[in-house]
């Protein structure tokens, strides 16, 4: 089966939910506007129960099956925010706010997922439940942490959960996935380097925090080059380094900010440890001594094999055996659905935005040829899943 027709029947009205998001763009946990518009169009399709205010403002969806929702439960999964960027697009439909833009493509996540559902609802064609997901603060908020300490899982029992996001240079229509790691752990570093300031003309009177901070940039490439198996992957980057207000000054400090990224816990754990040792060791032998702040971010995104397989073989159906990639490279991006998958198997999966800016973008824009099988997708994982 291909596009569900019926989908493809909704597909301007998802598109016209999906271009009023974009113009109504909400950051982080602020997706007020977003979530009651959600909920709003959840409760017109008749769900069985809609409930806001889940992971401060999440919102929940249920749809019970013919057989009155008996059976296993099936989680399908949305992002509602957008970015605080400055929209360069031009688009008619081009963000109103200020400073804030969709430029994930969560406005046409959260757009797709409401066809399905609105579909779901209308045909309930499965024996079990559907419990569909709108998170918000996905850009670093944790937002799918916050759902699941409100007690998403346990709440709605779901034994499996399912995401989708959109993927620029992919084709629109085909689908890529991978078991396993998937997207990177995301982690943030913050290093204070102090000396002794002083006289530029009299170096030999200080302990400079810049020479001793240079070493420490170069010597954390070995991470990557001398620590981590060569067969693992892990970015170690350098983003900021502030120091210094004169010409002729030494300063007393240097500051050192930068991220990680890695796609397995050994790697993530390695890492850290490297970096603690490097900028205590370098400060120690230059006479400075340093301030680590470690943050861990996001945790990897690991797909489970078996529910993998299952995406792979909705996908198939939808876009065509030789339309889906079932080996893509892992994306040493972040992404918050890895605490759904922590907490139950499920599998994520990136559906081709085709030839668009990249995510992030000032001119990036969602593709709203991917809604008939992005949103189909969606709908067959249930009934195929749950199938009656
Ligand atoms: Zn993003
Ligand atoms: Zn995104």
């Amino acid at each position: 089966m291909p596009v569900v027709n019926r989908i493809a029947d909704l597909a301007d009205e998802i598109a016209s939910w999906r271009r009023d998001f974009h113009e109504n763009p909400e950051i982080m946990y602020e997706t007020v506007r977003t979530a009651a518009k959600v909920a709003d169009l959840l409760r017109s399709f008749g769900l069985d129960e809609v409930v806001t205010g889940i992971g401060r403002t999440g919102v929940v969806g249920v749809i019970r099956g013919k057989n009155g929702g008996a059976g296993r439960v099936i989680g399908l999964r949305a992002d509602m925010d957008a970015l605080p960027i400055a929209e360069m697009t031009g688009l008619p439909y081009a963000s109103k706010t200020p400073g804030k833009m969709h430029a994930c493509g969560h406005d046409g996540h959260t757009s797709m997922l409401l066809g399905a559902a609105k579909y779901l609802a209308e045909t309930r064609n499965f024996n079990g439940t559907a419990v569909v997901i709108f998170q918000p603060a996905e850009e670093g908020g944790a937002g799918a942490k916050a759902m699941i300490d409100d007690g998403l899982m346990t709440r709605w029992a779901i034994d499996e959960v399912y995401s989708l996001h959109n993927l620029p240079g992919l084709p629109v229509g085909e689908f890529a996935i991978r078991k396993g790691p998937i997207m990177a752990a995301t982690d943030e570093f913050r290093i204070t380097i102090t000396g002794r300031g002083g006289h530029a003309a009299k170096p030999h009177e200080t302990v400079d925090p810049i020479i001793t901070g240079t070493q420490i940039v170069s010597a954390l490439q070995t991470i990557a080059s001398r620590a981590v198996n060569p067969l693992d992957s892990v970015v170690v980057s350098v983003t900021i380094f502030e120091a210094g207000t004169a010409f002729n000054v030494i300063p007393e400090t240097a500051t050192l900010r930068g991220t990680i990224r890695s796609l397995t816990d050994a790697t993530r754990d390695l890492a850290e440890k490297r970096l603690n040792e490097i900028v205590n060791a370098l400060c120690t032998a230059y006479g400075a001594t340093a301030e680590i702040e470690f943050r861990r971010g996001y945790p990897v995104t690991a797909n489970h094999d078996d529910q993998t397989d299952f995406a792979v073989s909705v996908a198939e159906e939808i876009a065509g055996p030789d339309r889906v990639q079932k080996e893509t490279e892992p994306m040493m991006g972040g992404e918050d659905f890895s605490y759904m998958l922590l907490e139950r198997p499920g599998a994520y999966i990136f559906a081709g935005n085709g030839d668009s800016a990249s995510l992030h973008h000032p001119r990036y824009n969602f593709n709203d040829g991917l809604i008939p099988s992005g949103s189909s997708y969606f709908v067959r994982l249930v009934e195929k899943a749950l199938a009656a």
